[in-house]
C-alpha cells in the first residue's frame, strides 16, 4: 500500500534491520528498541489492523505466530520467556497502521503494561 511505511519494508524500498523473511511474512528488529530484544514480525499483506482482520487472513497472523517462535528461538530468549504485543487503535498507541506482532524480551517485563 502506498505510504505505508512497513509495506515499504517488506518490499525492500526502505531499510530495516531484517531477521527472517519468507514469501508472507516478514521480521525485523524495532528501530527504538524497548527491550534488549524487540522485533516486529509482519504480514507482507498490507492490513491496517486487528480489526481490520478477514477471516481470509487466519493463516497468515498464524505464520506470524510461528515465526515469533522461531525469532525468539534464535534471539536466545525461548527460555528466560518473552512477550508478543498488538497494539490497537488510539488507547493502546498503535502508530503504524499496519498489523504487526512485537516480541520483546531479554530482559524482566512488568505486569500490567502502562
Ligand atoms: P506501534 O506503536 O505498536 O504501532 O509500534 C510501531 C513500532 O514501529 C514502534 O515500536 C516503532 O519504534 C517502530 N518503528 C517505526 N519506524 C520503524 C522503522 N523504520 N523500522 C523499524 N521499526 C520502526
Amino acid at each position: 500500500m502506498a505510504d505505508c511505511l512497513f509495506c515499504g519494508i517488506a518490499a525492500g524500498e526502505i531499510p530495516a534491520d531484517v531477521v527472517y523473511r519468507d514469501d508472507s511474512v516478514l521480521a525485523f528488529r524495532d528501530i527504538d528498541p524497548k527491550a534488549p530484544v524487540h522485533i516486529l514480525i509482519i504480514p507482507r499483506k498490507h492490513v491496517a489492523g486487528v480489526m481490520d482482520l478477514e477471516d481470509e487472513d487466519g493463516a497468515i497472523m498464524g505464520q506470524a505466530m510461528t515465526v515469533a517462535r522461531r525469532v525468539a528461538a534464535d534471539s536466545g530468549v525461548s527460555e528466560s520467556g518473552f512477550r508478543i504485543v498488538v497494539n490497537t487503535g488510539q488507547d493502546a498507541a498503535q502508530s503504524v497502521q499496519h498489523i504487526h506482532l512485537h516480541l520483546l524480551g531479554g530482559r524482566a517485563l512488568s505486569w500490567p503494561p502502562g
